[in-house]
């Protein structure tokens, strides 16, 4: 038998979201449908709200209630240290480790020559001008150890080296080092599931980036 055409609608709708298959889409409708005049209510005013209050900031693309973020905004961070990461999960998950005190930026996704996504796709202009532009001394490159996130680390590497250059001679003879996190990040392994002991091990022992 045919399913309501609203439902379909919702099933449709839920599978959009990431890890939602057919089966999680249904468990998932059917306990909205059974929810309360004022569960529903609050469910979409909560949606609402998020949508609404939450966006990238202007400067480190950290999705928070305020842009600049309030890692940004910050004036106890140390300005100097520059951790990337791939999304705003990592943030929250380099968060995590008491010891680091840098600030963030966010590439909104990894380069990935299959799905055509190049470097033009993610942020990597504004990083490079803010690199070019603000005090930052060192890059920790803080991306999945899986093939897109080492090829966009390298990508980062190589552009950054350029730039370091430039800086050195334009009068910040320290230049830029970059560095990355001790080995411990596992293959494909994504930083948010990491366990706190793990990652700030991983960062206490990171080391110049090798490049290929
Ligand atoms: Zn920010």
């Amino acid at each position: 038998m045919k399913r309501p055409a609203s439902f379909e609608k919702l099933l449709t709708i839920l599978r959009k979201l990431p890890s939602v298959g057919p089966k999680m889409s249904e468990r998932m409708a059917f306990r909205i449908l059974r929810m309360t005049e004022e569960e529903i209510k609050d469910f979409i005013e909560t949606l609402q709200d998020a949508h609404k209050e939450v966006r990238p900031c202007v400067i480190c693309g950290h999705w928070d209630d305020s842009s600049p973020c309030r890692i940004c905004s910050d004036e106890t961070r140390d300005k100097t240290v520059l951790c990337v990461v791939e999304n705003s999960q990592d943030v929250q998950a380099v968060g995590r480790i008491r010891d680091f005190n840098g600030v963030y930026h966010v590439l909104g996704g990894v380069l990935s020559p299959l799905e055509g996504i190049g470097p033009q796709d993610i942020q990597i202009a504004s990083l490079m001008k803010r690199l070019e532009g603000e005090p930052i001394v060192e890059v920790i490159l803080a991306l999945n150890s899986d093939v897109e996130g080492e090829t966009t680390a390298q990508y980062l590497a190589k552009q950054i080296t350029f730039l370091s250059i430039k800086v050195q001679s334009n009068g910040r003879p320290e230049g830029i080092r970059i560095t990355r996190p001790a080995q411990g990040l596992p293959a494909g392994g994504e930083l948010e599931y990491m366990d706190e002991l793990t990652l700030t091990r991983a960062f206490e022992g990171r080391r110049e980036f090798d490049r290929n």
